[in-house]
């Protein structure tokens, strides 16, 4: 057996028991591996272990990997922060999008998804940890940028993102999630149907679960640890 493969297998093994002691379904729970500076074999290993949404920060190198990987139905999501000179590539070659957190670059998505592709889906990164070097919305702006992005025609609003600050502390982990989720109830109480919770990373996924996180992206757990070499 591959290390991918099991370490999937135990993975997919944590989110099915985080999902029970949670009193929620397992199929409640989908698991988005996060292939960042991993070749592309390791991809199709993970692909061959059953995984079919891959998660990816770097535009340059996931456009080649996808491009590398076009024989698979692959899903790819975008989840890294965005430079407006790169929401072209991204509306070219990904189905979803992580880490909306300002107007503009929802308007350029939207402008630049090509016709013969389904719309985006996105979610929207909110900032509940309250650092200034966080990314994403505050709480405060967030129904307006909502509001807006939902007009937007080749978008289609799925919901939110979070980055909390990493702790060891697993209260304060379902603390910070806890909030996220208290923001996703606010927006669709404004009307708006949203499906996708994205919360939750290797080392925190079992207290993302425990608050409703629908999509858990974990890369490390799956992958092993990465290695940026000349990425940073
Ligand atoms: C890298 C990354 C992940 C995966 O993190 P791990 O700790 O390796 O599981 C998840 N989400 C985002 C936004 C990331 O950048």
């Amino acid at each position: 057996m591959t290390a991918i493969l099991s370490n999937l297998q135990a993975t997919r093994e944590a989110i099915l028991q985080a999902a029970l002691a949670a009193h929620r379904g397992p199929e409640e729970v989908q698991l988005l591996a996060v292939s960042k500076t991993f070749p592309a074999q390791a991809v199709r290993e993970a692909f061959q272990a059953g995984q079919v949404a891959f998660g990816e920060n770097y535009v340059q190198e996931a456009v080649e990997k996808i491009e590398a990987l076009r024989d698979l139905p692959l899903v790819w999501h975008f989840i890294g922060p965005i430079q407006s000179n790169k929401t072209r590539l991204i509306a070219e070659n990904f189905l979803w999008v992580h880490g909306v957190e300002r107007l503009k670059i929802a308007e350029r998505l939207s402008a630049q998804r090509p016709d013969q592709l389904p719309p985006l889906n996105i979610c929207l990164q909110v900032n509940v940890s309250g650092e200034e070097s966080k990314s994403g919305v505050d709480a405060e702006a967030l129904v307006q940028l909502a509001l807006q992005v939902v007009q937007l025609p080749r978008l289609n609003l799925r919901g939110l993102m979070a980055i909390p600050a990493p702790t060891d502390d697993v209260a304060e982990q379902r603390r910070q999630f806890a909030k996220v989720r208290t923001l996703f109830d606010a927006l669709k109480s404004e009307g708006l149907s949203l499906d996708t919770l994205s919360m939750g990373m290797s080392h925190d996924f079992t207290a993302a679960i425990h608050e409703g996180a629908t999509m858990v992206r974990i890369g490390t757990a799956i992958f092993g640890k990465r290695d940026y070499g000349e990425k940073i």
